[in-house]
């Protein structure tokens, strides 16, 4: 039998007991008062220690009695557990958390909306010497690179900036922002003293290797035009030979020069001015058809704006003079190459599309990176260097300006440079 049950069955017994007791003694209304008064005094006893138990923490002793009120305690008792216990796994949750952020190498601080500090780890408070009291500073009182508050206030983490560190200018530090929640950032800062060092390492290594293959391979053109010139053309193995190594040298000074310029364009500081690019474009559309000489015209350029953009012009140059000459390099020679250079609602673009043989999609991904060639391209032995697009991406880089390649096998590629509004300079 249920609790309620049981209550009911009492009440009424109790009530049965009432109405005989007065029907014997004729006082069936006071004693059916007194019953009420009773019940209700019994109910207001309860709850009053109920509301005492509950007061105190409602531990695991409570009240003896029975009944309704014995279910209702043990209940409240069981849910009140059963809370203690998650909060208590959650408090042990956090605390492993918290033990491994502050065992984390990379510094990590949690910003408020203020940009306050809220936390910090320990690699973070010995990378930016950061003290436990500077809980609740704003970060830019305690940072204060000029970059880094530019970052910082800009709202776009989607890249991160390069700093030293504020306590031993020999870090390098690469810090990044991450939203989440309502307002709150995760900053994370790793050092990358090691990498900066190698990828400068790197850069010395190309540029000095470079620059010291230039001379030698002079000298070697030199002696190698003089034996050509004195070739008489009596023995087909020479001539051939002194062709394949005429060949293979103005390779090597197409490399060593790209080299130079990609290395060109990692080190040097950008010098701007306003580009009359459509002058440029029909310059570089000239030149290409002069130099494929007797083949029909095939470039058809169409300079749809007017517009000048600020940048360099001989980066600019190298460009798209590489785009047009990949474009007209594989496709067929009678096939047609669209230049256009073009506006739209947020950018300048310039679009060369070929109607040749297509980039294959795995591909399209990679066709940037250095001496990356598709293997047809190998096997076919098409002349080029595999630095050309890398250029193009380097340069586009420094104008802030995008790269988009649309390509379908067989049927063609659309490259296409993104060049922001804020650029225009006429
Ligand atoms: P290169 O032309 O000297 O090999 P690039 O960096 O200019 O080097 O190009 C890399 C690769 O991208 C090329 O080897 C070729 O496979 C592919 N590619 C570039 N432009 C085109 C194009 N217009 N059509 C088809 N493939 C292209």
């Amino acid at each position: 039998m249920g609790v309620w049950q049981k209550e009911i069955i009492t009440g009424l017994l109790l009530f049965v007991a009432v109405a005989i007791a007065g029907g014997m003694t004729g006082l069936f209304m006071p004693l059916a008062l007194a019953l009420t008064l009773g019940i209700l005094m019994r109910q207001l006893f309860q709850i009053n220690r109920f509301e005492k138990w509950i007061r105190t923490g409602g531990g695991a002793k409570y009240p003896k009695t029975s009944g309704i009120w014995e279910e209702i305690y043990y209940h409240v008792y069981r849910i009140k557990k059963t809370e203690k216990k998650r909060k208590k796994k959650l408090g042990k949750m956090v605390d492993q958390f918290r033990q491994s952020t502050e065992a984390l190498p990379d510094a990590a601080i949690v910003l408020g909306p203020n940009d306050e500090i809220e936390w910090a780890n320990k690699a973070a408070r010995e990378v930016f010497g950061l003290q436990q009291s500077d809980k609740g500073q704003r970060i830019p009182n305690l940072i204060r690179f000029p970059e880094f508050i530019r970052y910082l206030k800009s709202g776009n983490y989607s890249e991160p900036v390069i700093l030293p560190s504020p306590i031993n200018h020999r870090i390098t530090l690469a810090v990044r922002i991450i939203t989440y929640g309502a307002g709150l950032r995760l900053l994370l800062a790793q050092d990358v003293t090691q990498l900066k060092k190698m990828e400068r390492m790197r850069k010395d290594f190309v540029a000095n290797v470079s620059h010291e293959l230039r001379t030698p391979l002079t000298v070697l053109k030199g002696y190698l035009e003089t034996l050509q010139d004195m070739d008489d053309g009596e023995s087909p193995l020479l001539t051939t030979s002194f062709q394949q190594m005429h060949g293979q040298t103005e390779r090597m000074q197409h490399l060593v020069d790209d080299l130079l310029l990609l290395t060109r364009l990692e080190t040097q500081q950008k010098k701007t001015e306003c580009v009359n690019v459509p002058a440029l474009l029909s310059q570089i559309c000239k030149e290409a058809q002069t130099l494929h000489d007797g083949i029909p015209a095939r470039i058809e350029l169409s300079l749809e704006t007017d517009v000048h953009i600020t940048g360099e012009e001989q980066e600019l140059r190298s460009a798209f003079t590489n785009l047009l000459g990949n474009a007209l390099k594989y496709s067929p020679d009678d096939s047609l190459v669209k230049v256009r250079w073009h506006r739209t609602d947020e950018s300048i673009v310039l679009d060369v599309e070929d109607q040749g043989e297509g980039i294959a999609a795995a591909d399209i991904p990679r066709v940037t990176e250095r001496f990356y060639r598709s293997e047809v391209k190998r096997i076919k032995k098409v002349g080029g260097t595999g630095l050309g697009l890398a250029i193009v991406k380097h340069v586009l880089m420094r104008h802030d300006a995008k790269l988009n390649i649309a390509s379908e096998l067989g049927k063609g590629s659309q490259f296409s440079c993104y060049f922001p509004v804020k650029r225009v300079c006429n």
